[in-house]
């Protein structure tokens, strides 16, 4: 069976050992007849008892280093050492990494170069800011954040591209069906135009998803799943989300 979706959590600066493992081993209890590829970023510290507890749920980092190589970087986690622990996946670009820590273009570029290298899947948040939207910039933001994957990504790799609009995440105001068919259509076609292969493309949408509106998002042409913040926290409500994908 084909992946047909992809539903992955972002837990941010959440989580604690005991709920974790129960939060994991409910999601593990979900048949999705391999139709959806189930996953969650999670805090590195916990990565570790996350991959150990995880059963048919994939696990990955919400954040990597740019420094690839292991030198005095303190505080840092490189995606080599993401790929020795077995990490599946990192975040590259969260808005909130975007927004706190300043991240710019060739910061993501390196961060997504190391992923790459690693052999650890990077998943490329992109997404504008409601002042941005307002201003009629909202592709022109994307695009530009998009502007160095065709220098990145490599023949035959999965690119995964998170369209998460800032105004959406944690607001519980979600963009409008129409807004995201618009901005899905306008992704795949940039991502095809810089990497050559529909394929390989597959875009998540995030921002205020829910158990009530998933299956609207999920039934938009060019949505291939999404990136679920709060809502990835509480096991009932991530499993109605990728149920629903099913
Ligand atoms: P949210 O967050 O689902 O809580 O809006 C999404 C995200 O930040 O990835």
């Amino acid at each position: 069976m084909t992946i047909q979706k992809w539903v992955l959590g972002n837990w941010k600066m959440n989580g604690r050992l005991a709920t974790n493992e129960a939060l994991l081993s409910q999601l593990g209890q979900i048949d999705t007849d391999e139709k959806v590829a189930v996953g969650v970023a999670v805090p590195s510290v916990y990565l570790l008892p996350s991959l150990q507890a995880a059963q048919n749920v994939l696990v990955g980092a919400e954040d990597v280093s740019r420094f690839a190589a292991d030198g005095a970087y303190t505080g840092e986690v490189s995606a080599a050492i993401l790929a020795d622990i077995g990490a599946q996946f990192t975040l590259i670009g969260h808005s909130e990494r975007r927004q706190y820590f300043a991240e710019d273009e060739a910061v993501l570029a390196q961060k997504y170069a190391n992923a790459v290298a690693a052999g650890v899947l990077p998943v490329l948040c992109v997404g504008e800011t409601l002042e941005q939207r307002e201003a009629n910039q909202a592709q022109a933001v994307v695009a530009e954040q998009l502007s160095w994957l065709k220098d990145a990504v490599l023949l035959n790799q999965t690119v995964l591209v998170a369209y998460e609009p800032v105004w959406a995440i944690g607001t519980g105001v979600v963009a409008s069906i129409e807004q995201i068919a618009q901005m899905h259509a306008f992704i795949q076609e940039h991502v095809l135009s810089l990497v050559g292969n529909a394929a390989n493309i597959r875009l998540l949408y995030g921002g205020s998803v829910n158990a009530d509106n998933c299956a609207a998002i999920f039934a938009v042409a060019h949505v291939d799943g999404a990136l679920v913040g709060g809502a990835s926290l509480k096991a009932d409500s991530f499993a109605n989300i990728i149920t629903a994908a099913i």
